[in-house]
């Protein structure tokens, strides 16, 4: 990992047999996506992927990282249903969705903060302090 201020100009293009890319494509594959784009460049790189919908979409690297997601898939995700879910609970959520694996602050009914993605919540995760890991095993 570096960081620089000036523009990069020269990109490195890693073709589908570099090490680099195979990297990619295996973080893509565990998720059940497949990468069609047959280069890598950099983690900011919109890449052409599909999705474990079969929905084509592009992504760069770093967005699936962070957990963003298909963008089509998170559509058919009901906000408001997901907001009435954890008021159900008399739990808070202080986040706005983005995503279903990326994490957003919670409160809980006993006033634990702590942090819990969507695909979690919906398992119907519990909070860590009322409920410590040990009994709280998926
Ligand atoms: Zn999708
Ligand atoms: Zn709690």
């Amino acid at each position: 990992m570096f960081f620089t201020k000036n523009k990069v100009t020269k990109v490195v293009r890693f073709n589908s047999d570099s090490s680099n890319y195979i990297c990619v494509q295996n973080s893509f594959n565990k998720e059940k996506w497949n990468l069609i784009t047959k280069y890598y460049e950099t983690s900011e790189t919109p890449l052409i992927v599909e999705c474990n919908n079969n929905h084509l979409i592009s992504i760069s690297y770093q967005q699936f990282m962070l957990g963003y997601g298909c963008e089509i898939c998170n559509k058919s995700i009901d906000v408001n249903k997901f907001k009435s879910l954890v008021d159900k609970k008399n739990w808070k959520l202080f986040d706005t969705f983005q995503g279903p694996h990326i994490k957003m602050n919670f409160m809980c009914d006993k006033e634990h903060l702590f942090q819990m993605n969507y695909t979690d919540f919906i398992k119907d995760k519990k909070c860590n302090t009322c409920y410590p890991s040990i009994f709280n095993k998926n």
